[in-house]
């Protein structure tokens, strides 16, 4: 979606306006002097490609920098500073909200080549340079006897740096929690290019850095726990006739005891994505699809909390098919994993709602989100961790022929949805420039404020990813 198209505004702050040419080639050639032109991309058609995240086309940058360790960090942050330019952290920009995403000219900084990993056994940590994947966290601490649980459906590229700035969650948050919950130290680089090494014992200054989207600091640097892996997983997928008699199954479940290691909501559009693209044999006519795994140490106990959830589900009009063996269990959750690509199929660009809601309000949620659907010119689809109430509405849409107002528009009215339903904008993806417009109606004023406090305590100018989260002063709603 282009941010020209949306009219975004960005934040106010003490920079000076960057002049394009001119700051351009004054910033690349400091850095480069600085850095070594290893470490600096300043063609055009280089810096083209740091403009974007997975959803979202913004500026392109003056300069891009691509550090090594965290010194280069700090010589760019000040290069940045010196020039009066904005600075954009990057990861692997599958991120879903705007977030990497330049919204004006300026400095990227991609963290992708600060890939050191190492693992420490017995204190059972990670130490990982920003820019590790964070799949090769788990496949390097695996021989181990240790995994990581965090688990974006991204994980494959998704970074370690940009899991910590959005708080990415997975299918497995349910039970084990999600980036923010694995993190025991951060270390990283300020707006005025200082490295501070954050434990969490101290009013837990790396947990405001958590979750910040690039706004407060750049993580440079993460030590994160590691848990042995669970011995046994056994999944089952149950699909109901409404989506009132799944979410009503969920709290069954749960009141009955029951901590499912994943919990996996798909409603029937969704599900019709998935099975045109794979032809699973999934059950096209059910309003909801439910699949969930159990996990532990001892397979009687794996089995027992599975049989709750069967229960739990069957008590609630639910029709269940248990997975006989690991592969099977494997192929279910294929389903759920290819929901991007599958709608993919259907349009070529989505914008993919994130909002959370009481559990017991999901089902007037979801049906309400339907209706809304319904009556625009857009497909919507809905799935998410219904365990956490956490909802992805996506509306489907060509951004070459179709009105991307009409996008935001309809993307407002179903925030709004969540919010009078008790509802918040973000689980996991963030904020970022996609739903600041909606923070207004998300936060009253006085906490606005706080958050603004916050802001212009760490970048008391603003430099760092502008436009992000907060909404331009004086819009507090
Ligand atoms: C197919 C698909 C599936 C997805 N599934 C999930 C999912 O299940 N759960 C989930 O939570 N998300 C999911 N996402 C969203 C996305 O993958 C996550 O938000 C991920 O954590 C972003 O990581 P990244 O390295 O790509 O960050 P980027 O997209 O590069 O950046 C994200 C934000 O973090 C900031 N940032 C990046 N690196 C740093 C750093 N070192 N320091 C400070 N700020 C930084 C950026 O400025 C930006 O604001 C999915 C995305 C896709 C495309």
């Amino acid at each position: 979606m282009s941010t020209e198209k949306l009219a975004l505004t960005t934040n106010s702050s003490a920079r000076k306006p960057a002049s394009a040419g001119g700051a351009s080639n004054a910033l690349a050639a400091d850095l480069t002097r600085a850095l070594g032109p290893r470490k600096v991309l300043s063609n055009l058609s280089e810096r083209l490609n740091y403009r974007y995240d997975a959803i979202q086309f913004g500026a392109t940058p003056l300069a891009v920098v691509l550090p090594e360790r965290t010194e280069d960090v700090v010589v760019a942050v000040r290069a940045a500073r010196a020039a009066g330019v904005p600075i954009v952290g990057r990861g692997a920009a599958s991120g879903l909200s705007g977030g990497a995403a330049p919204l004006e000219p300026g400095l990227v900084i991609s963290f992708t080549r600060m890939t050191r990993l190492t693992i420490h056994q017995g204190r059972r940590e990670a130490t990982a340079q920003a820019g590790v994947v964070t799949l090769a966290v788990t496949e390097a601490a695996r021989p181990h006897g240790l995994i990581y649980p965090p688990d974006p459906a991204s994980f494959r590229t998704s970074t370690i740096g940009g899991n910590l700035a959005e708080n990415a969650g997975g299918p497995m948050c349910f039970k084990y929690g999600v980036s923010g919950d694995y993190v025991r130290a951060l270390e990283f680089v300020d707006a005025d290019g200082e490295v501070h090494r954050l434990t969490r014992d101290v009013f837990d200054l790396a947990g405001l850095l958590i979750g910040s989207e690039g706004t407060l600091g750049l993580i440079t640097e993460a030590t994160l726990r590691l848990i042995p892996p669970p011995r046994f997983t056994r999944t089952l997928m149950a699909h109901f006739p409404e989506v009132g008699a799944c979410a009503e199954a969920v709290s069954r479940a749960i009141a009955a005891g029951a901590v499912p290691s994943k919990l996996e909501f798909m409603d029937r559009a969704c599900t019709n994505a998935v099975e045109d693209y794979l032809h699973l044999g999934l059950p096209r006519d059910a309003e909801a699809v439910l699949l969930v795994d159990t996990d532990g140490e001892d397979l009687d106990t794996v089995q027992d909390e599975l049989q709750l959830v069967e229960d739990a589900c069957v008590a609630s009009g639910g029709t269940v098919r248990r997975a006989a063996t690991d592969d099977e269990g494997a192929q279910l959750w294929r389903a759920r994993r290819s929901v991007s690509p599958a709608l993919g199929r259907i349009r070529p660009q989505r914008m993919n709602e994130d909002i959370v809601v009481p559990r017991s309000a999901l089902p007037d949620v979801v049906r309400e989100i339907r209706a809304l659907g319904d009556a625009s010119p857009f497909p919507v689809v809905q799935f998410g961790h219904i365990g956490d109430g956490n909802l992805h509405p996506n509306i489907l849409f060509d951004p070459r022929t179709e009105d991307a107002h009409a996008v935001h528009d309809l993307a407002h009215r179903i925030a709004l949805v969540a919010i009078r339903h008790g509802g918040v904008l973000s689980g996991e993806h963030g904020i970022g420039s996609m739903k600041r417009d909606f923070m207004t109606d998300a936060v009253d004023p006085d906490t606005m404020q706080a958050l603004r406090g916050v802001k212009r305590a760490l970048d008391p100018g603003g430099a760092l990813n502008p436009g992000k989260i907060l909404p331009a002063e004086g819009v507090d709603g």
